[in-house]
């Protein structure tokens, strides 16, 4: 398993050259963790792995920030190599639609900062990049740190991507993004290399990794926002499918005649569940309810209409969630999004109907809510830029 844009996803499987590297690196990093500081000759005998093998890990580890080698003279295979991971930074930077989010986190995956900020919803890429450095700069300043201090960047995008992390499907899903490389459009601003996935994958990640769906094998995250995606994890993997387009559950058929969707389908789910069809729903007596703020806070204040939309909403998510229940039979779903961030309003109806429709059978299935809250997606780019998409993670052991 890997995200659309790692290298490695080109040769998966146990076995092949990429997973015996990454192998080969663990070790090396919980020889580093658990002895200190050591030479390549120490690493060699500690390890059990050639000294050319060492020297050529060591120096791939050195390049992506993961180890630093002592400058001191007295020759190479006398340096010590130490591992560098509390002042060397990872971004993670979901691109919500009409919001900002980036996390900044060490490499030994401690979170130091969290920032969001309003985004004018189809902002354009220079607009996009020109806020995310400026908040990047805010949370670098608050850390006490640098952009020399950056090593990676992951980024959350709110549509489905193709293998390569090329928006698919129909342009009008994400169309300020359409046929732009996003990662290598990032890597090139900030000059540290980017990743990118699903905001819903990376939503599902990081609540695999840090939220609800820790210790299960399988889960699935369900993120509702201006529409709806799920992030697949089954058996410990984050599922992509064939193209990468695997848990569009907004663009699956509610309604065959429906309305039409930016995908082009008609009838989909998120035609009729979604913070944009709320919007629709209210705009001919409410047209300043206007954004996924507005809408919550409209309901917190207990505007009737705003309450009975999310009603509504809440209801049909719990369809969906029915749905993926019997599919797949996961040991735990889990919600996050803005729709969610409503509360009860949302989640009792969402539940009632979830409970309602799914099989007897699957009746141990567990319905939670993500604990990681606003953060999800891009706590879960964190996730993606410290490579924790891998079952043979460098950093989770
Ligand atoms: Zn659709």
């Amino acid at each position: 398993m890997a995200s659309p844009t790692d290298p490695a996803r080109d040769e998966p499987g146990p076995g092949s050259q990429s997973s015996l590297r990454a192998a080969n690196e663990q070790r090396i990093i919980s020889a580093l963790r658990t002895a200190g500081p050591l030479t390549q000759a120490d690493l060699s005998r500690r390890t059990a792995l050639a000294p050319s093998t060492i020297s050529g890990i060591v120096s791939i580890l050195a390049e992506r920030g993961l180890v630093r080698v002592d400058d001191e003279p007295g020759g190479r295979k006398g340096r010590l190599i130490h591992l560098d991971l509390e002042d060397r930074y990872v971004i993670g930077v979901e691109i919500g639609n009409g919001h900002l989010s980036l996390a900044l986190a060490t490499l030994s995956a401690r979170v130091v900062g969290f920032v969001r900020r309003p985004l004018v919803l189809g902002a354009d890429v220079a607009t996009t990049l020109d806020l995310t450095q400026s908040l990047l700069d805010q949370l670098l300043t608050s850390a006490g740190a640098s952009r020399r201090d950056l090593v990676r960047g992951g980024v959350a995008v709110p549509a489905p991507l193709d293998l390569h992390g090329i928006l698919s499907s129909s342009p009008l899903i994400f169309p300020a993004w359409a046929g732009v490389d996003i990662a290598t459009v990032f890597a090139g601003r900030f000059e540290i290399p980017f990743s990118v996935d699903n905001d819903a994958n990376l939503g599902g990640l990081a609540d695999y990794l840090w939220g609800a769906g820790q210790n299960s094998h399988s889960m699935v995250f369900v993120g509702m926002n201006y529409g709806f995606g799920a992030g697949i994890i089954l058996e410990g993997t984050l599922f992509h499918g064939a193209t990468g387009v695997s848990g569009e559950i907004g663009h699956t058929t509610v309604d065959e005649n429906g309305d039409f969707c930016q995908c082009g389908n008609r009838g989909c789910l998120n035609t009729v569940a979604s913070i944009n069809r709320a919007l629709e729903l209210l705009a001919p007596i409410h047209p300043e309810i206007d954004s996924a703020e507005k809408l919550l806070d409209a309901a917190a204040a207990g505007l009737p209409p705003a309450i009975r939309v999310l009603t509504d909403m809440g209801r049909a998510s719990g369809v969906a969630i029915a749905n993926v229940v019997n599919l797949l039979n996961p040991e735990v779903i889990v919600v996050g999004g803005d729709l969610t961030r409503a509360g009860t309003v949302f989640t009792d109806p969402m539940i009632t109907m979830a409970t309602r429709l799914s099989m007897p059978a699957t009746a141990g299935v567990k319905l939670l809510t993500t604990p990681l809250g606003e953060r999800v997606f891009a706590l879960g780019a964190v996730a993606l830029a410290l490579g924790l998409n891998s079952p043979q993670s460098l950093l989770l052991t």
